[in-house]
């Protein structure tokens, strides 16, 4: 009981959290610059000829921005927001309900697109080109096909998974964007609009290096902005300064490059039980206790982007530079395998 009580009361703080700092248009989205300046002329060019824009695909890792985006096009485009997810939709029979009730003009977002069931996403592909629905009705001898026919829709959909789209989906999506791990001045932007609607005050050094810490992701950002908020409320501090700041996130375990303990975890793993690697990824996970598309979507693509990992043919291999962040020495006969 106690715990019900207590999760629920996390999720709607974090619910309310989340719709304060949401950027609702497209000035307030930092950073993306040359996808917003094509969303613009998309957004612009679909409300001149007083029409629904075209499907688009955002992929990329959690927190870039993706749903972010699908609210904002909504809020732009003055339409109403459908949101579900892959995993959500367990049968034809949940997205045919859905999608019937979409209403001329509404934008339905389809989160971790990867997920949607084979035999489902079928569905998708008349509804997306022509927009009608073909239902089967019965099964056996009397089964037939009727086809419904649906109001103009916009389908945004966001994957963490590109690779795992199947091509006659991805290609039904006149628009698709990838969305790139933001650098730490345009983090600071968003830690400082955040600091200015949660009231939370901050200096720019501690901002900055804030935003160093962030791994190139606004969620992040936010996420350690509110720690380190509650951490000077705790310790009766007015504003966020850097040694306030630095204190509040040893707390966390997140050190300089950003990293916190589940990527240290699998670097030391690699390290110091497999040679420096390679090492394949599902050995990894299960090493650590951890899903491998956690592995995967959330921590690998980060650690690459450092130089910190590299994925060869062979397995996950620490590089030269991780074993110096670790302060390992680095085993001269190291092999450094291929790059896939
Ligand atoms: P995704 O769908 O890619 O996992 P979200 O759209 O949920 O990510 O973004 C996570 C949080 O980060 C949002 O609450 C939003 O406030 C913030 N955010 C994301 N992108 C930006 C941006 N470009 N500018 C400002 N805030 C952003």
């Amino acid at each position: 009981m106690e715990s019900s009580y207590t999760s629920s009361t996390w999720e709607k703080e974090e619910e309310s959290f989340e719709k304060e700092i949401r950027p609702k248009n497209l000035k307030d989205f930092k950073g993306q610059s040359a996808l917003k300046d094509k969303l613009h002329v998309l957004l612009g060019a679909a409300k001149k000829r007083k029409e629904s824009p075209c499907h688009c695909l955002f992929y990329g890792p959690p927190g870039l921005g993706k749903t972010t985006l699908a609210s904002i096009i909504a809020n732009e485009m003055g339409s109403r927001l459908v949101v579900t997810s892959g995993p959500a939709i367990e049968k034809a029979g949940d997205l045919a309900g859905m999608m019937t009730n979409l209403e001329e003009g509404d934008i339905l977002f389809i989160d971790e697109i990867h997920r949607v069931n084979r035999n489902i996403e079928e569905y998708l592909y008349p509804a997306m080109e022509d927009f009608s629905l073909d239902l089967l009705l019965d099964s056996g001898p009397s089964a037939r096909s009727v086809q419904v026919k649906l109001n103009r829709f916009t389908l945004i959909g966001a994957t963490t998974r590109v690779g795992l789209i199947s091509s006659p989906l991805r290609t039904r999506f006149g628009f698709t964007s990838r969305l790139d791990y933001y650098p730490a001045e345009v983090l600071q932007n968003i830690i400082d609009r955040s600091s200015h609607i949660l009231d939370a005050p901050i200096d720019t050094k501690a901002s900055l290096e804030m935003a160093k810490r962030s791994r190139g992701t606004p969620r992040i950002a936010n996420n350690l902005l509110r720690w380190a908020r509650d951490y000077a409320e705790m310790h009766n501090h007015k504003s966020i300064d850097l040694s306030v700041m630095k204190k509040a996130l040893k707390m966390l375990e997140i050190d300089e490059k950003g990293l916190d303990e589940m990527d240290i975890k699998i670097l030391t793993t690699i390290i110091d039980h497999h040679e420096g690697g390679p090492v394949g990824v599902k050995t990894l996970a299960a090493a650590l206790g951890e899903e491998d598309t956690t592995l995967i979507e959330v921590n690998e693509p980060y650690l690459m982007m450092l130089g910190l990992l590299k994925i060869t043919l062979r397995g996950r291999q620490a590089t030269k530079l991780a074993y110096e962040h670790l302060n390992r020495p680095y085993p001269s006969q190291h092999n450094d395998g291929e790059i896939s």
